[in-house]
């Protein structure tokens, strides 16, 4: 019998900003711990050509064997692509610098926007709570696959000056899908990133997106914390490279968050 308290379907969301370098990844690798943490099922897509999030999971480059750019390009099943990793209940579809071609290599694919949905429109797709897909540092084919397979957006921002002005763009895009492919889609929350509180222009930033975006704004903020950027090399999240870190810390947070809007 099925539980009732578990949603029917995963709660899919793109990990998404323009921005290369605004923590994505590290939002992506260690949101998806935190959550696998609590005992959800949680699926990590890697949609990003760098695979970032494949060799922060430990997933080595030669045991890419059936990637993202196979379930998008060929159809492969999504039972042979996913990969477990070493944190409990966290399994990872990693990805290949082959997938910096798919703009290219779906060009005649009148289905080329719908792919990563109809592939997570199966069984082994729904048989996750959390689905979180890490997208490539600009608004192509890629990220409208993710968030055409999305039921929100969750947008890592910098806080830094300037931070702001991409939005509008991802905004734009969002609606653009809305409108072509995925009418629910929404934002889920801006979660600020690498934030430092003694800096005042980081500090600036907050209030701004806060006036400016109101509930939005998830109320964890990430610091910014050497132990997040250490964790990757050691192919671990900062959950169990350094439990006790602010980073964990708030990673933790952070999930409890989206524990608490989607319950
Ligand atoms: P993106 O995926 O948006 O390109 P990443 O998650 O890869 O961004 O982050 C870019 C770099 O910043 C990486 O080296 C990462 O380890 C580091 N980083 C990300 N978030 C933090 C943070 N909160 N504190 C310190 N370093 C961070
Ligand atoms: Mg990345």
């Amino acid at each position: 019998m099925s539980d009732p308290s578990r949603p029917q379907v995963p709660r899919i969301f793109a990990v998404a900003n323009q921005k290369g370098g605004v923590g994505k990844t590290t939002t992506a690798i260690n949101l998806g711990a935190a959550l696998a943490a609590t005992g959800q099922k949680v699926l990590i897509i890697d949609i990003d050509p760098q695979g970032n999030a494949s060799t922060g999971l430990g997933i080595d480059l030669g045991a890419r064997q059936t990637t993202t750019y196979d379930i998008l390009m060929a159809g492969a099943p999504l039972a042979d692509a996913v990969q477990s990793t070493n944190v409990a209940n966290l399994a990872i579809i990693p990805a290949t610098t082959d997938l910096a071609s798919a703009d290219i290599d779906l060009v005649a694919n009148e289905r080329r926007i719908y792919l990563l949905q109809t592939a997570l429109q199966t069984p082994v797709g729904r048989s996750y709570d959390y689905v979180l897909i890490d997208c490539p540092p600009s608004l192509n084919l890629l990220t409208v696959n993710a968030f055409v397979a999305a039921d929100a957006v969750i947008v890592p921002l910098q806080s830094e000056f300037f931070a702001l002005e991409g939005l509008s763009q991802l905004m734009l895009t969002i609606r653009d899908v809305r409108e072509r492919a995925n009418p629910g889609l929404r934002i889920e929350g801006i979660a600020l990133t690498m934030h430092d509180a003694r800096n005042n222009l980081a500090r600036q930033v907050e209030e701004d997106a806060r006036e400016n975006l109101g509930d939005l704004v998830f109320e964890t903020v990430i610091p910014r914390n050497v132990r997040l950027s250490e964790a990757p090399s050691y192919a671990m999240p900062v959950l169990d490279y350094d439990p006790a870190s602010r980073g964990a810390q708030a990673y933790r947070a952070l999930a409890a968050e989206l524990l608490a809007r989607n319950a």
